[in-house]
């Protein structure tokens, strides 16, 4: 193990350098689902930390097909011809089911990976959200060690787990395909009221109107959410990712809200809220892991799941007898 720890002193020295190979080296490190490798991992995220400066952390979320990979190539290339380092990261909870990782079609983002100035990074396609938002906080963390300027987070839009993914950026920008007000009515509610930036992709071709139709009706819904004090409406914009129209307006509109919020202290909440976050989740974790080492708890536990799913006892009963 001492070997291991010495490793991990040089992987960080590496990440501080803004070395890609061990940066990219140092991000498998955390995501690795091996208990011997947390140990190492919070060493090295730890060794890291006080190097990292906050970069502009903008999520991009939509569900599958909507156009993130396609915005991003082209957001992106925006951002590092404009002279500034960019990482992509990206996170997809739903893929634990489909086994598929949100990039795994390396090609979706081929020009923007031509720049020396970016870093794309593909997820992890296993494990739960709470487990995903922690990694990528810390992965978030590396970037930021490694000294990029931007970290743009991809997120699948599932509904329940966006709050969670906005907590983590500075800006969230919510990708919405040009559909019928039915599908408008649809869409989660969830993820619209954490918006920052709303844009409606795909407007080019027959779909322009439509997309203009969407966006008239998407101010409108978001009209009736009630937005933090200060921070006004949100933003709703047309692109066409593909033909690279709009892509500069929602760059303008993300800096925009930035500093914004930067203005009104809601930038510097949002990211103590969201340490508070990952101090809270590393809690939970450490306390329900040390709990299930207890001695004969592992055991009791398996007893009484059986009893609780057999109907036998009341999910509260069992939890008084395993913590008796
Ligand atoms: P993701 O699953 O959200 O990452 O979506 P992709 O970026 O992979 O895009 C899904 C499909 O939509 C691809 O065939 C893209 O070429 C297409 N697409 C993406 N953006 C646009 C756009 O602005 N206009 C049109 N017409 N097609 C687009």
């Amino acid at each position: 193990m001492p070997e291991a720890r010495r490793d991990v002193d040089r992987l960080a020295a590496g990440v501080l350098a803004g070395d890609r190979l061990e940066l990219a080296r140092a991000i498998t490190l955390v995501e690795s689902e091996l208990p011997e490798h947390r140990e190492l991992a919070e060493r090295l995220v730890e060794a890291a930390l006080p190097g990292a400066r906050p970069s502009l952390r903008v999520g991009v979320s939509g569900p599958p097909g909507v156009g993130k990979s396609t915005l991003i190539d082209a957001l992106g290339r925006h951002v590092v011809d404009g002279g500034r380092s960019l990482a992509v990261l990206a996170v997809d909870p739903s893929s634990h089911v489909t086994g598929g990782s949100v990039l795994g079609d390396k090609t979706r983002m081929s020009r923007l990976a031509a720049s020396s100035r970016s870093f794309i990074r593909p997820s992890p396609s296993r494990g739960v959200l709470g487990g995903i938002a922690r990694r990528t906080r810390e992965v978030i963390a590396l970037c930021e060690a490694a000294g990029f300027d931007a970290v743009f987070v991809e997120t699948v839009g599932v509904g329940q787990s966006e709050h969670e993914a906005a907590g983590l950026v500075d800006s969230f920008i919510v990708l919405v395909a040009p559909g019928s007000g039915d599908e408008l009515q649809g869409m989660k509610r969830g993820i619209l009221e954490v918006a920052d930036v709303v844009a409606v992709n795909k407007a080019d071709g027959i779909d322009r109107e439509r997309a203009e139709q969407a966006a008239v009706g998407l101010s409108n819904a978001l009209g009736l959410f009630s937005r933090t004090a200060g921070a006004g409406a949100t933003p709703v914009l047309i692109l066409s990712a593909l033909e690279e129209r709009g892509v500069s307006e929602l760059w303008s509109a993300v800096e925009t809200f930035v500093a914004g919020a930067k203005s009104r202290g809601a930038y510097a909440e949002r990211r103590s809220r969201d340490r508070l976050a990952w101090f809270r989740g590393e809690l939970e974790r450490a306390l329900r892991e040390r709990f299930l080492a207890a001695p004969g708890v592992g055991e009791k536990l398996g007893e009484l799941e059986g009893l609780v799913a057999a109907g036998g006892v009341a999910p509260s009963r069992a939890v008084r007898e395993l913590l008796g």
